[in-house]
């Protein structure tokens, strides 16, 4: 196969930059360490750096800015953008504007890390070469109000620079002389960038690719604990396409999530407000649902339909997981429209349908994980 590079379209400056900045990584940065060795301080501020503009993206730049998932006083606004520009991935309006029509078009032509393009577009392509034609910024006019954003967009450039490069080699001079300057440059500053870059894009490719569908299967978004270890929690991608206006994409409580875990004690320090969460029956409706379509699809292939046991548990826990969700609706419904006083009469019941469409949910999945061991099983003897 002959590659084509479009060299017409090729984006020159975000080129220049992705591609040195990853050189430097893997040239530079391993040289100096090798001459100098590394200290504490530059592995402090390697990392000091890296949170700063990696949560700077996932709960500025994405949960905030892109998805309105809660309010933020100006401290917030303003760190998360100085902060989110150092990541240099554009300025907030430009990723905004970007984010908005990928979930808007999600796997379609319009998006602009759309993965039925390829895994290399849905990462790094789509930087590399310019979209034609450029799409207009007609999403984002709500975040124009804000004069912070205003700001950031003016002087995007001398504040990445300023803030991502300058800063970490002017800390690092006054740590260790002009060998401590170097280091910072291109431990805090260069090798962080080419981080934390990397990270954003896996969650544009991979969380497309690899990975569980829990709640639904209506686009190519996966669940993937793996990459929320690397991403500040937003591996749990699949759960964030079906309610992107939750403040937390890991929402279960063991699910690694720091920037929830942020935004969270930032509202206990009175410094956010107004955190938008999903309903809990709202999300495990979700789950039946999305369960129920799996089952139909196991029913219906003809390897399974051949084993009655398995078929025949299949179909039980299908008509279990309807008659759940049938009760649900029934007590929604007889509820809908009647006093207040009846509230907590309500929430008693529904949360006792709730723990036990929970359980017979993770019943059912237990049962059918062992049919389906015995079914291979039973198929390697044969
Ligand atoms: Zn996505
Ligand atoms: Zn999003």
């Amino acid at each position: 196969m002959k590659l084509r590079i479009p060299f017409d379209r090729i984006n020159w400056v975000n080129s220049s930059f992705l591609i040195g900045t990853a050189v430097v990584t893997c040239t530079a940065v391993p040289l100096y360490l090798w001459h100098y060795g590394v200290d504490l301080f530059q592995v402090a501020m390697f990392f000091l750096f890296f949170i700063a503009s990696g949560l700077s993206i996932t709960l500025g730049y994405h949960r905030l800015f892109s998805h309105m998932a809660f309010q933020a006083t100006w401290p917030v606004r303003l760190s998360t953008l100085i902060f989110g520009a150092t990541a240099f991935e554009n300025s907030a309006l430009a990723w905004v504007s970007d984010h908005r029509r990928h979930h808007k078009h999600v796997d379609h032509d319009d998006d602009p890390y759309d993965i039925s393009k390829g895994f290399f577009h849905a990462h790094i392509g789509w930087i590399l070469f310019k979209l034609n034609p450029v799409p207009p910024w007609d999403n984002v006019n709500d975040l124009r109000k804000d004069p912070l954003v205003m700001w950031q967009e003016r002087f995007y450039v001398p504040i990445a620079v300023g803030f991502g490069f300058v800063l970490p080699t002017l800390l690092g001079y006054w740590h260790g002389g002009a060998i401590g300057a170097l280091g910072g440059f291109l431990i805090a500053g260069v090798a962080r960038v080419t981080a934390v870059q990397h990270m954003t894009f896996f969650i544009n490719s991979l969380c497309h690719t690899v990975g569980s569908q829990p709640y639904s299967n209506k686009c190519s978004a996966r669940d993937s604990w793996l990459m929320a270890i690397f991403t500040f929690g937003e591996g749990y991608h699949n759960y964030h396409h079906e309610f992107q206006h939750d403040y937390r994409n890991g929402v279960k409580w063991w699910q690694w999530d720091p920037t929830k875990w942020t935004i969270w004690t930032l509202e206990k320090l009175r410094l956010v407000r107004g955190l938008r969460r999903v309903s809990d029956d709202k999300i495990l409706l979700a789950q039946l649902t999305d369960t129920r379509r799996r089952l139909g699809e196991q029913i219906a292939c003809p390897k399974i339909s051949a084993n009655a046991r398995l078929h025949a548990l299949l179909q039980a826990s299908d008509a279990k997981l309807h008659e759940l969700g049938q009760r649900w609706e029934a007590l929604k419904a007889e509820y809908a429209g009647k006093a207040s006083a009846l509230r907590s009469e309500y929430s008693d019941r529904a949360q006792a349908q709730f723990e036990e469409a929970r359980h017979a949910l993770e019943e059912m999945r237990r049962e059918v994980r062992q049919a389906t061991r015995l079914l291979k099983h039973a198929a390697a003897a044969a």
